[in-house]
């Protein structure tokens, strides 16, 4: 299974992701989680990113599509993968069909998680993410069993710097203007499968099994 997966940020694209790589036993790649570690190991990359991340703008499509290069000649994804975050803009997507055609492989599906604007900032002001292991709660509707701590490896949870609600509506512009094309450009490709990213973590699970045939 090789499955992009797709929608604004607080759509619970990273919660799923983590279903989904246990479930397929596949490796999940995440841009966001791979510039997030940059950043805390400041790394020239780190530095790079950062300050586009703070702003909620997208990071330069040839720092990004270098990155996800060096993550797709790991061996780890010959077993298949999730990309979740990337690609996020057409020239991501153009670079990564190269990247798949280089390594004889293809795109088997994109599930693209709706979610209205109102609900994303209702959810990601909430969101805490853990220092350690970037496993994802909220404050409301995903509680960690001890407040703060994660409830996998015990890390410190906190607030990524945007996740604030000012950082988030520019994200969602930016989802909206550079990202959302890129439904249209894999529906071309009869790639698309969209599931209502409303309901219970596990009912919205279930959707994306259904989707890709594998409930
Ligand atoms: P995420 O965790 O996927 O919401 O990503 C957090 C931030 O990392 C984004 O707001 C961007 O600044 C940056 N980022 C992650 N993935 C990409 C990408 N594919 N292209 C450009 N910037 C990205």
């Amino acid at each position: 299974m090789r499955m992009i997966l797709l929608g604004p940020p607080g759509s619970g694209k990273g919660t799923q992701a983590q279903k989904l790589i246990e479930h397929f036993k596949i490796p999940q790649v995440s841009t966001g989680d791979l510039f997030r570690a940059a950043v805390k190991n400041q790394t020239a990359l780190g530095k790079k990113a950062k300050e586009y991340m703070d702003k909620g703008a997208l990071v330069p499509d040839e720092v990004v599509i270098g990155m996800v290069e060096e993550r797709m000649k790991q061996p780890d994804t010959k077993k298949g993968f999730i990309l979740d975050g990337f690609p996020r803009t057409i020239p991501q997507a153009q670079s990564l069909d190269k990247m798949l055609d280089q390594l004889k492989m293809k795109v088997d599906a994109v599930v693209e998680v709706e979610v209205p604007d109102a609900e994303v900032v209702r959810r990601i002001s909430g969101r805490r993410t853990c220092q350690n292991c970037s496993a994802m709660y909220h404050v409301e509707f995903n509680k960690p069993k001890v407040a703060g701590k994660c409830d996998k490896c015990g890390g410190e949870l906190y607030q990524r710097d945007d996740d604030q609600e000012d950082v988030i509506k520019s994200r969602l512009k930016v989802y909206h203007d550079q990202t959302a094309p890129l439904v249209e450009y894999y529906g071309k490709k009869g790639l698309v499968k969209n599931v209502a990213g409303q309901g219970s973590i596990d009912e919205i699970f279930h959707k994306i099994k259904q989707a890709l045939g594998a409930a």
